[in-house]
């Protein structure tokens, strides 16, 4: 090979292996087969035009190049790397459930099975089977949704951004809404309540402190203007200390004596007592409707559990008024996310196996100690596969919920810990368990790379995934 440094760079660039050449390789055949002849040719052309590089830059044939196993090698990571979807699986072990980044709520078998039948199957999304008639797509969850919250009706919408909006927009367009200080919020990616009440056209009427509002605030607020009182989950902050906010069935009496709705952002929307797993009791829908709110929002794939979605439940009157509105038709869910949505509900009809349907319930529910076991099964089987570069141990931890709810609130719950020792790095690491076929997403800390088990889907291929990745280092 060093002779061919002096060689002349048009020499190289004839040395070249010829496209046909190529294309016509016995040893590339399997990956023109499974690529198809367009993809195959532009990796070809791919690898042609880095290996001319090469000789430009170095003047020098790329070593590779003569070895047929290699060219393989090359174009096979090339193709694998461009034909990977860009949503592919992931290990979520950054001890955050509910990973707004990594796609928030798994999704149940059945919403699973549910989706795939409409992608393939024509579906009465709109269609009344029994009267033969025009139906309304929100019918497929609204029975549903009076069972489990006693709403008279519901709309659905693609997020609870969305859903916000448009309750504003059709109730209080125009008019002033009135909000306490203490719940002006922001969600992360631009979700604020002062900028969502400009975009529906109300104008904010801020009561109280941030700290302390009464109920002789919000009736000092009251003009002709006045379209709505709203309340606003504070999900992801919490006020502690001399504070005092007013209930919802207080803001109820006031509103209707005054001919007011009251709407109610209520972010999350947990369906279930959330205590059963150690979490705080987060406020239903159904408690909301019951203390009198009028229209209460919430979102489909935070304590839900179900498909990234918006509902809004309440007073049927109230929610024609929403279904009419010109954005609900921009709005509205498909029916993927219907099918989703019905399937994710319907379990809530069975409180008993709710915890195993649903994924998100399934990880909430798991004991420190079964975490603690799955752990030391993890270090037996790895400890060796990782020496000497990296040392394994368990660590106790904190899983949080995520997607801004809960914020002051943690399960215990246990990680496998990596350190760096004879040559390590955590870093490099932490970018080998990306490059895994499912990448394996932890969280550093401490000089240490921590995969949170709480988040693990199945113990046995998370194991076999670790090995590999060990074996790869
Ligand atoms: C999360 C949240 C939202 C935004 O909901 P998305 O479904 O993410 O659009 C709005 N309000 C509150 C109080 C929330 O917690």
């Amino acid at each position: 090979m060093m002779t061919q440094v002096f060689d002349t760079p048009e020499k190289l660039y004839r040395a070249l292996p010829s496209m046909d050449g190529l294309l016509a390789m016995a040893s590339l055949q399997p990956l023109l087969q499974r690529y198809g002849k367009t993809a195959f040719k532009q990796a070809l052309n791919q690898m042609l035009a880095a290996a001319r590089a090469q000789i430009a830059a170095s003047q020098q044939l790329p070593e590779w190049l003569s070895i047929d196993a290699e060219i393989f090698e090359y174009l096979a990571d090339h193709l694998q790397a461009s034909h990977r979807h860009s949503l592919q699986p992931v290990w979520n072990l950054t001890g955050t459930i509910l990973h707004t980044n990594l796609g928030r709520s798994q999704q149940s078998e059945a919403a699973i099975a549910a989706v795939a039948s409409v992608m393939r199957y024509p579906t009465p999304l709109e269609f009344e089977l029994e009267a033969g008639k025009r139906g309304h797509r929100d019918n497929t969850v609204s029975e549903l949704i009076h069972r489990l919250t006693g709403a008279d009706a519901c709309c659905v919408v693609n997020n609870n951004a969305a859903a916000v909006l448009l309750m504003l927009s059709a109730v209080a367009a125009g008019k002033e809404v009135i909000v306490s200080r203490g719940e002006l919020v922001e969600i992360g990616g631009a979700f604020r309540i002062p900028d969502i009440m400009r975009q529906a056209g109300c104008t904010l009427v801020e009561v109280g402190t941030t700290n302390r509002t009464h109920l002789r605030d919000y009736e000092a607020a009251i003009t002709e203007n006045t379209g709505a009182i709203m309340k606003v989950h504070t999900s992801n902050y919490h006020i502690s200390g001399f504070t005092a906010a007013v209930d919802e069935a207080s803001l109820a009496k006031l509103c209707h004596a005054r001919g007011l709705p009251l709407l109610s952002d209520l972010g999350s929307g947990a369906l279930t007592d959330m205590r059963r797993f150690g979490l705080k009791q987060e406020p239903t829908p159904q408690a909301m409707l019951a203390d009198g709110v009028d229209l209460v929002s919430f979102s489909g794939d935070k304590l839900l559990g179900g498909p990234q979605s918006g509902l809004i439940v309440g007073k049927q009157l109230l929610i024609n008024q929403l279904q009419r509105h010109p954005l609900k038709r921009a709005l509205r869910c498909d029916k993927l996310i219907l099918a989703a949505l019905e399937a994710t509900l319907r379990h809530y009809l069975n409180p008993e196996t709710l915890d195993q349907q649903l994924p998100i319930m399934a990880k909430f529910a798991r004991t420190e100690g079964e975490l603690q076991s799955q752990a030391q099964r993890f270090i037996t089987a790895l400890a060796a596969v990782y020496a000497p570069a990296y040392q394994l141990q368990s660590i106790t931890c904190h899983t949080q919920v995520g997607s801004g709810s809960q914020p002051d609130t943690f399960l215990p719950s246990v990680a496998l810990a990596f350190s760096a020792t004879n040559g390590g790095s955590i870093l490099a690491l932490e970018r080998h368990f990306k490059t895994a076929t499912r990448p394996v997403i932890g969280r550093i800390a401490n000089d240490q790379l921590l995969l949170d088990l709480r988040g693990a889907d199945d113990f046995d291929e998370l194991l076999t995934d670790l090995q590999t990745l060990g074996a790869a280092l």
